[in-house]
């Protein structure tokens, strides 16, 4: 704007070029100064001050400046003041100093026009500070939470917040104090000791935590707008340091700190965000063998190490589209996304090979092994059932034992579940009394003689009905109930051995021990005490154990038998030739007889084939000076040929079956009446 296009009126035209000049100013500064030195000029006077606040400035030169630079005495110089305030917004004052003509009357009118226009035009340019200040702060709160949306860095968002404070306070340094002694507890400059400072609190999860700080110059009160403003800062940080916490507890939730490899929790994430209905989704659950034992042997820090040895190798069996991760303990997950269901059951083998392979952990070399469950996700099937298809499909390996590929199918659910309420039931079927021994003769085949009786444990189920020991035996060495109930089994026995020896004083009787039992440190003393309470010698008792039992735990094995030796109790081999057949444990092992299998004698093989291995039996029965037992003997034929074989004693349908106590009572009290015969000697010499 220029003095032309101002409006033909003379007496408005000083104050509109006054306003026009004075709001074109960007800050009160400017327009104060500019102010000044429009004032002298349009009041003819030497020199002008306009003070605003504890702002003054003046304008013109000389000794007349100065006095109105001190606000000093102008009639001293010759000089005439004259002064106008106002009062409206800001308030202030315009004053001018001449000498020579004094001001007139229109002078004053038009001073007090001109400071009045002054106020209204430092009320604009306030309102239009504060607006470029909104935009401001707008623009830098925009970008912090850019910031803390993307991620960055902690420390780059805090400076960002108190550099971005710094400058839409006008350069007050802005620093950030936190509580916390597990962060970079300071961002930005130190403030000086004594200063008079703006704080705001900043929180974390709602707690406060810190400070947010900012430092005016010296003489400047900070006001509310300051403080709303540090405040909207303050609370930035807050929600940064939030954000980063709950990030940090997610980031250790999603990875293993151990392997490194994600977590269980990542990988049900990461199935979640596949299409249901996208072919080729399978998920292989792997359990590692042993991890328990290395790391109750060798300690946390071997256990640790084979985990990420068997990282290594899982990782190298996977292919591009697979997800490894590890669930805990020793059990980890393969999620596959494009796989046929044979590709999956072929990466499944790849895997279990790969663990075959021992391992040397800090030193020592350890044999672990895997068995994996594997289940394809059907279309529509959620993430969740995928994972527990899996884990029934990997129940199903563990106990199909290591090696074992197992693959889902709806069967084994409700397999599963049965199994589940029948583990249930059998913690309390000991007190319901529904389990029974029923008995089975052991003969001396050319006689026909009962030597003893084996035990053999039914459980009467209260709707299901008869339940084979083949069915609960294996559930009850899971849950250990087995630890009770063959406890109660012994105890049975003896009582009811020792009421047949009044009768047939040299009857033996055969109870069967699992491998869970005779790992029991107590299960020896538990024997003597049945043998005690039932008066009976050691040499009553019969002990059946499986060759898998003496693969457990060489040491503690060895260590029980000696002790059950010692009370004069003679160990069976059961089901000899199904199991290891390695054969050094016979010599190692306490053992006196020879249990043969009953699927050599009646089961499904050639006669040639069954004959072969029977023989066999019995020459190493002569060469370890042990007694050999034919087990499974149906009819006459196998009787004399098991005869012809070299085999004396045996058990089976053909001799009777497993019965009641009443039933062998009835049979000891007809077959073999009250005739006493030579004793037997279970080694033959
Ligand atoms: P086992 O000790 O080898 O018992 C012999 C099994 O063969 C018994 O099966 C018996 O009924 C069956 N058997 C006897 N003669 C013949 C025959 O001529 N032909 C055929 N096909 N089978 C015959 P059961 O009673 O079903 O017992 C199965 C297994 O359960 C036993 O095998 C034993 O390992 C285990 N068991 C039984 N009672 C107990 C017990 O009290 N404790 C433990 N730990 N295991 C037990
Ligand atoms: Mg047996
Ligand atoms: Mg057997």
């Amino acid at each position: 704007m220029t003095d032309e296009d101002l409006t033909p009126e003379r007496a408005h035209a000083p104050v509109l070029r006054f306003m026009s000049a004075v709001t074109r100013c960007a800050d009160t500064t400017t327009a104060v100064q500019t102010a000044a030195e429009l004032v002298s000029e349009l009041l003819r006077a030497e020199a002008g001050a306009a003070v605003v606040g504890r702002s003054r400035a003046v304008a013109g030169t000389g000794a007349l400046a100065e006095v109105v630079e001190a606000d000093g005495e102008v009639a001293g110089c010759g000089g005439h003041r004259l002064v106008a305030a106002w009062h409206a917004g800001t308030s202030g004052r315009l004053v001018v100093v001449r000498t020579g003509e004094p001001f007139t009357e229109e002078d004053g009118r038009l001073l007090r026009t001109l400071a009045e226009a002054l106020g209204m035009a430092l009320d604009l340019i306030d309102e239009l500070e504060r607006g470029a200040r909104q935009q401001l702060l707008l623009g830098v709160l925009l970008e912090v939470q850019r910031a803390i949306s993307h991620r960055e860095p902690l420390a780059t968002i805090l400076t960002a917040i108190t550099q971005g404070a710094r400058e839409v306070l006008r350069g007050w340094p802005v620093t950030l104090l936190l509580d916390e002694d597990d962060v970079s507890t300071i961002t930005g400059p130190a403030v000086p000791a004594g200063a008079v400072t703006l704080e705001v609190p900043v929180h974390v999860h709602g707690v406060p935590s810190g400070a947010l700080v900012a430092v005016p110059p010296e003489g400047t009160t900070p006001g509310p707008v300051e403080r709303d403003l540090l405040q909207a800062f303050a609370e930035h940080a807050s929600l940064a340091l939030t954000e980063a916490r709950t990030f940090e507890a997610m980031e250790e939730a999603f990875w293993d700190p151990v392997t490194g490899l994600p977590t269980r929790q990542l990988l049900v994430d990461r199935l979640r965000r596949t299409p249901p209905d996208s072919p080729g989704t399978a998920l292989l659950l792997v359990h590692l063998n042993r991890f328990a034992a290395v790391n109750d042997v060798l300690g946390r820090a071997a256990g640790d190490e084979l985990l990420r040895l068997v990282t290594e190798r899982l990782t190298a069996c996977a292919g591009p589209d697979a997800t490894v991760a590890r669930f805990g303990g020793g059990e980890f997950g393969f999620l596959l996304t494009d796989a046929s269901p044979g590709e999956a059951e072929a990466t499944a083998r790849t895997v279990v090979r790969a663990l075959e392979e021992p391992f040397t952990v800090l030193g020592t070399l350890v044999h672990v092994g895997a068995a994996i469950g594997v289940a394809h996700r059907a279309p529509h099937e959620s993430a969740e059932d995928l994972l527990s298809n899996a884990d029934v499909a990997r129940f199903r390996a563990r106990a199909a034992g290591s090696g074992a590929v197992v693959t889902y199918d709806a069967q084994m659910r409700a397999a599963l579940l049965d199994r589940i309420e029948l583990q249930a039931h059998l913690q309390t079927a000991l007190d319901r009394r529904e389990l029974v021994l029923h008995y089975q003769p052991i003969v001396e085949l050319d006689t026909g003689r009962s030597t003893g009786v084996e035990a053999l444990l039914r459980w009467t189920h209260p709707s299901r009905g008869t339940i084979p020991p083949s069915d609960f035996i294996p559930i009850a060495e899971v849950t250990g109930a087995i630890v009770p109930i063959g406890r109660w089994v012994l105890e049975t026995a003896c009582r009811q051995v020792a009421r047949w020896r009044t009768v047939d004083p040299d009857l033996t009787m055969n109870v069967n021990v699992s491998a869970h039992q005779l790992r029991d440190p107590g299960f020896p003393e538990d024997v003597r005490r049945a043998l005690e309470e039932a008066g009976l010698p050691g040499s009553a008792l019969i002990l059946e154990i499986t060759e898998s039992a003496l693969l457990e735990d060489d040491e503690q094995t060895l260590e029980g038998l000696r002790a059950l030796k010692e009370l004069g109790v003679a160990v069976a081999l059961d089901d000899f030739g199904t199991g290891y057949s390695a054969l050094g444990y016979l010599r190692r092992f306490p053992v006196d007889i020879l249990k043969i299998d009953k699927s050599f004698v009646s089961g499904e093989g050639t006669e040639e084939d069954g004959d072969q291995l029977v023989r066999t039996i019995i020459e190493l029965g002569r060469a370890y000076r042990l007694e050999v037992v034919a087990e499974g003997i149906e009819d006459e034929e196998q009787r004399r040929r098991l005869m012809a074989l070299g085999c004396r004693v045996g058990q089976g349908f053909h001799f009777g079956r497993p019965t009641d106590d009443s039933g062998i009572e009835a049979r000891l009290a007809t077959v073999h009446p009250l005739v006493p015969r030579p004793r037997r000697r279970l080694s033959p010499a």
